[in-house]
């Protein structure tokens, strides 16, 4: 048999990969964590009807991206594509509706079936935070500066700029689609197909489109701003008014109009030049009618989601492995008190493995290979003494410690409140963690 491959467009994530992943996700956790966010997790499927909704969704996400199948009972199941229509069903399904707001941050793989190129996958991650309730701008400049402290917490602020605009209410944007609508229709033959489909369904699409018979038309298309009613109109001022409040730069540009169908008013995306045609890292807009939708009342929301492989991409260094202190035992006797002494690194919240196999060379290399700050051997000798030989593998310096006196040179690491009750709650009686018994 022919080795198995990785379905087309997913990946595994090993090593420095799973490093970048992690600091990606663990960094948008702890800075939407101040603005008071928290995580919720919904399921990687979905009832098809959550993401293709009755309104009749004209996004390439809904239109023809999405991994939908019958389950066995016939159910038509879609693999998520994005998150923000999940965490909305699950508002409504949870009977949160009345305890708004609510401030979710989320995260996880999601699943398009598009044409895989360098950042565009079939299974990639998503971070995203939806703040559902409030109806004022200040309350999207808030997400916005959410989206930036992320970026900025990564340090890749200074990577990208933040493309902003309005897409207007409902009663704004009837009008200018139907300027759009007229405007194309004297170009339809120069249109992609997908834009001739598009001018029937959603012409605010064809400004989305990546096509270049497309885009050469768009320059001269009518421009939101010129059907901005009165309410639309201030609700963008007070938008780019609370931006200057809370300190982040942006540039207008009437070409964002994001990619599912349910936004209005704001629109934005974080974008780079570093990563050639998929630069957008980190989008979000407005959204007012996706929770009516999933069966609950009218309710206001703004969110954004970023893509974590893009994210990843853009980290300047990956973040280090820690380098362990491997335990080395020399001879049989020594191993059960090496055991001891491992245990109480571990428990001191200091990395440690133990080199278990082949000859003093044969472990030293593994502690090489496994690039330890550390070895501490102990043979039958040191044993008998209550020491330990401990080297320091930078220095090359060695010296001989009693085990009491390991951990205070060694220098406790700080462990998470949870984890340290626990390891006091089972600590064997004479190990004393950190304290150096
Ligand atoms: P694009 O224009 O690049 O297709 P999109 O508008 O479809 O993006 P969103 O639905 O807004 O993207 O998703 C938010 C973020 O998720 C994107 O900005 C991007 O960083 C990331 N993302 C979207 N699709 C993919 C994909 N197929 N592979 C990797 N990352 C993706
Ligand atoms: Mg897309």
């Amino acid at each position: 048999m022919s080795a198995v491959q990785p379905v087309r467009g997913t990946h595994d994530l090993i090593g420095e990969e799973q490093r970048r992943h992690a600091h990606v996700v663990d960094t948008a956790r702890t800075v939407t964590g101040l603005y008071g966010f928290e995580e919720w997790s919904t399921p990687i499927f979905e009832e098809t009807a959550v993401f293709a909704r009755s309104l009749g969704d004209t996004s390439d996400v809904v239109s023809k991206e999405m991994y939908t199948f019958p389950d066995r009972g016939g159910e038509s199941l879609t693999l998520r594509p994005e998150g923000t229509a999940a965490i909305c069903r699950a508002l409504v399904t949870n009977g949160l509706t009345q305890s708004l707001p609510q401030k979710v941050f989320y995260t996880g793989p999601m699943f398009r079936y598009e044409r895989p190129q360098k950042g565009r996958y079939r299974q990639f991650h998503q971070i995203g935070a939806e703040l559902i309730g409030p109806a004022e701008p200040v309350a999207d400049a808030e997400a916005i500066a959410m989206g930036r402290d992320v970026l900025g917490a990564l340090g890749i602020a200074d990577d990208v700029t933040l493309e902003l605009n309005t897409l207007g209410d409902p009663e704004s944007r009837a009008a200018w689609r139907k300027a759009l609508i007229d405007y194309f229709s004297d170009f339809r033959d120069r249109l992609s197909q997908d834009s001739q489909d598009r001018l029937d369904r959603n012409p605010l699409r064809i400004l989305d489109s990546k096509a270049p018979e497309d885009r050469a038309l768009l320059p001269d298309a009518p421009m939101l701003a010129d059907y901005l009613n009165d309410h639309s109109r201030r609700f963008w001022d007070g938008l780019r008014t609370a931006l200057q409040a809370f300190g982040v730069p942006f540039v207008e540009n009437p070409r964002i109009v994001r990619g599912l169908d349910y936004y209005s008013h704001t629109a934005f995306e974080f974008v780079t030049t570093r990563l050639g045609a998929q630069g957008t890292v980190l989008a979000g807009g407005r959204y007012e009618g996706l929770v009516a939708e999933m069966g609950g009342p009218q309710t206001p929301a703004i969110g954004w989601a970023g893509g974590v492989e893009r994210l990843a991409m853009l980290l300047e260094n990956a973040p280090e492995k820690e380098a362990p202190v491997v335990v080395i035992p020399v001879g049989d006797a020594a191993e059960a008190p090496a055991i001891g002494v491992l245990t109480r690194l571990r428990y001191a919240g200091l990395r440690s493995e133990m080199a278990y196999r082949g000859n003093l060379k044969k472990r030293m290399e593994r502690a090489n290979r496994v690039g330890a700050s550390h070895v501490v051997i102990l043979g039958e000798a040191e044993v008998a003494k209550g020491v330990v030989q401990l080297r320091d593998l930078s220095s090359g310096e060695q010296s001989e410690i009693s085990v009491d006196r390991l951990i205070e040179t060694l220098g406790e690491a700080p462990l998470r409140a949870t984890v340290r009750e626990y390891l006091g709650a089972i600590l064997p009686p004479g190990l004393s963690a950190g304290e150096g018994a």
